[in-house]
């Protein structure tokens, strides 16, 4: 085994690697980046070396920098986590160049899983199902469109060297496929560096199952499979294990399948086999086709540990250090049920928008697992992913891992950004969902009722109100009921563009009346928190002008001083501002352009997404205070028009 370790990662994998290590009696040394400085997985390391600015360019992704911090700190080998360098083979080769080893697969299984194409021509010839379409190579318009034309539509587009769900198109007649051809090699192009795409028939009802192999180069074996259908955009929210109706036949297909595809390159380390599976055709042994193979860690690999009560990144190091599979196929059982959820700083109403802020508070129920690499007071910053953790439960059933979930995401407590917790508990609460009745189009087709935001209720804004006063511990006894002047008070609290006034009187030193958009509620503080007599479990707290309140997935207030709104109304409408921080990637307008209501102005990208800004009206544009490439915080002026009298 390894002595020492580098982590070439950031956030919460390189805290559950430095786990790990530690355990294993091995030091880890942490790298970071300026904004990552008093980050948690620094903390947890026993060395950390700083390796550059906050811009991944200039650190995560600079190998040579890595490679090197990992000689001077005498690191015999580097974990790339996931992300980042995880899936490049020139880093792999350069980090053995050095004499380190890579605690992954080699840089040749790596390069022949790289491209989506030629990872299907070799996965073919080993016997494999993949994806019926043409991966070949020409990529001329019209034999790409002929070739959609023979697969039948609709078809998908997809980047051959595309990865997080960018650079890919599904197209449903003729008529739409030249357009899209041209959307995804731009898309592509900017992502990836590289325009080649391959066409796939769309499969109509698509499940996500994948499979967790394990190689150590000479054997593979696989740790059964995951369901990752439940995805946004390609991308996932929620994964389990097993997955929900898998018979015994079709998971002895797919993990032979998918073992087969690892031992044809002579896999070594932890990867993934993805296939998509037709739900419309019920889970079956012929019914599932080879999409890519991810040679890294998976982000939902916890789902897998739970129920294999394997610990992967143990293997990783144990078969990196030269050991052979700790287990026989055979050795490896699956126990009840597991599921993860990825919680993350966005704005689900706002179209999820990637949010930052400063977390004014952290916490994870007892009883779920909860994978992080930030806490209390540390900042989501615009640099990087915007996940805050991901929880994960296990269950002997489908249906108790539900239900621990549910329980898990009501109890988990965040303050100081918006979060898609209660999308979270939305979706695990879905009828469809609970029934196992999933494919990946489920989020989308029932987006609507998902991220609904229910309107705070008169007993949750009379607590907020009580809270930001700070009487939730009662009035002071030395204060006095007489001196409590006024008898009342008006307390407004925002969420988001809401604004709710609350008229606050106190009854007795424990015991509250709130008023609130006509309705009037009593509130009692004297043994946790009643409303109209009845218990409500639920915890509350003001940090800063921030009042939370937990349980039941939360809710958050700002407490706003009633003088400040007027000053609110009349500034700001001539500036658009930034809705989230990002990178300004265009700008279509220059001072002096008349632009219309819905016109577009600029694109935004934040994470992985981009995000026009349109004119919310008519106008002129008086000023740009900002050009492509500039990195912008939420809320900073982008354009200003000139004024409506101008
Ligand atoms: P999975 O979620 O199945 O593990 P993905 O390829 O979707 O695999 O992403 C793994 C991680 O890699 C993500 O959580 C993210 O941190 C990073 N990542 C992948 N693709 C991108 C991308 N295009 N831009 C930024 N980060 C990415
Ligand atoms: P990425 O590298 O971006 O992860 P994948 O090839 O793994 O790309 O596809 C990402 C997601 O797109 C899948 O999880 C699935 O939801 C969807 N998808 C991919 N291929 C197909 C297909 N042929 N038919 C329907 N959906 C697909
Ligand atoms: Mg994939």
């Amino acid at each position: 085994m390894f002595r020492k370790i580098l982590i070439a990662n950031r956030g919460e994998i390189a805290c559950r690697v430095i786990r790990t290590a530690h355990r294993l009696g091995v030091s880890a040394v942490a790298v970071h980046s300026d904004a990552d400085a008093r980050a948690l997985h620094v903390e947890m390391a026993d060395e950390a070396v700083h390796i550059g600015g906050s811009a991944p360019a200039e650190s995560y992704l600079n190998g040579e920098r890595i490679i090197r911090a990992a000689l001077d700190t005498g690191a015999e080998a580097i974990h790339p986590g996931y992300g980042f360098l995880s899936e490049n083979p020139d880093f792999v080769a350069a980090v053995n160049a050095a004499g380190l080893a890579f605690i992954g697969p080699s840089a040749e299984a790596i390069r022949a899983m790289g491209l989506k194409d030629a990872a299907k021509a070799l996965i073919e010839r080993a016997g494999v199902p993949v994806v019926p379409g043409y991966h070949g190579d020409s990529q001329a318009d019209d034999h790409l469109s002929g070739a959609a034309d023979a697969i039948g539509y609709p078809v998908l587009i997809k980047a051959v060297a595309g990865g997080g769900g960018k650079g890919m198109r599904r197209v449903d007649t003729p008529t739409g496929f030249l357009d899209a051809l041209a959307s995804a090699r731009a898309e592509a192009l900017s992502a990836f560096g590289n325009p080649a795409v391959l066409i796939e028939k769309y499969i109509q009802t698509p499940r996500h199952i994948e499979v967790q192999v394990f190689g150590d180069g000479h054997r593979a074996v696989h740790l059964y499979e995951r369901d990752c259908s439940l995805q946004r955009r390609h991308q996932k929210v929620i994964e389990e294990a097993p997955a929900p109706g898998m018979t015994p036949e079709m998971r002895a297909a797919m993990g032979a399948a998918a073992t087969r595809a690892a031992e044809a390159i002579g896999y070594a380390g932890a990867g993934t086999v993805e296939f998509i599976v037709d739900a419309a055709r019920g889970l079956r042994p012929d019914g599932f086709w080879f999409m890519e193979m991810n040679t890294r860690l998976q982000v939902e690999h916890p789902v897998t540990e739970a129920v294999t009560g394997i610990d992967l990144v143990e293997w990783q190091l144990r078969v990196a250090s030269g050991e052979r599979l700790p287990l026989a196929q055979e050795d490896i059982r699956l126990s009840g049920h597991a599921i993860e959820a990825r919680l993350y700083a966005e704005d689900v109403p706002k179209g999820f928008l990637p949010a930052t802020g400063r977390l004014a508070h952290l916490a994870f129920p007892a009883g779920a697992r909860a994978d992080s690499g930030v806490r209390t007071g540390d900042d989501i910053n615009p640099f990087y992913d915007p996940m805050i953790a991901k929880l994960i439960v296990h269950g002997p059933t489908r249906a108790a891992a539900l239900a621990q979930m549910d329980r898990a995401l009501r109890q988990t407590e965040v303050a100081g950004t918006v979060t898609n917790l209660a999308f979270l508990g939305a979706l695990v609460r879905h009828e469809g969902f609970r029934a196992g009745d999933l494919d990946t189009g489920l989020i989308e087709r029932d987006l609507g009722a998902l991220s609904a935001v229910a309107a705070p209720d008169a007993g949750t804004l009379g607590l907020a109100a009580v809270v930001a006063l700070g009487l939730d511990g009662g009035l002071p006894p030395e204060a006095g009921f007489a001196l409590w002047t006024p008898l009342w008070q008006l307390v407004v609290l925002r969420a988001g563009e809401e604004s709710h006034e609350v008229l606050l009187s106190v009854l007795e030193p424990t015991r509250f009346r709130a008023e609130t958009g006509g309705q009037a509620v009593t509130i009692d503080t004297a043994n946790g928190w009643s409303i109209d007599g009845r218990r409500r479990e639920t915890s509350a707290r003001r940090i800063g002008d921030i009042v939370a309140i937990f349980g039941d997935c939360g809710a958050e207030f700002r407490v706003a001083d009633p003088l400040d709104r007027v000053a609110d109304v009349g500034a700001g409408s001539d500036v658009v501002e930034a809705p989230m921080p990002g990178v300004v990637k265009a700008v279509f307008v220059a001072a002096g352009d008349a632009v219309v209501q819905g016109q577009r102005l600029a694109i935004l990208e934040a994470m992985k997404m981009e995000h026009a800004l349109v004119a919310s009206r008519d106008g002129v544009i008086a000023e740009l205070l900002v050009a492509p490439g500039d990195l912008v915080q939420s809320g900073a002026p982008l354009v200003r028009f000139a004024g409506e009298d101008a």
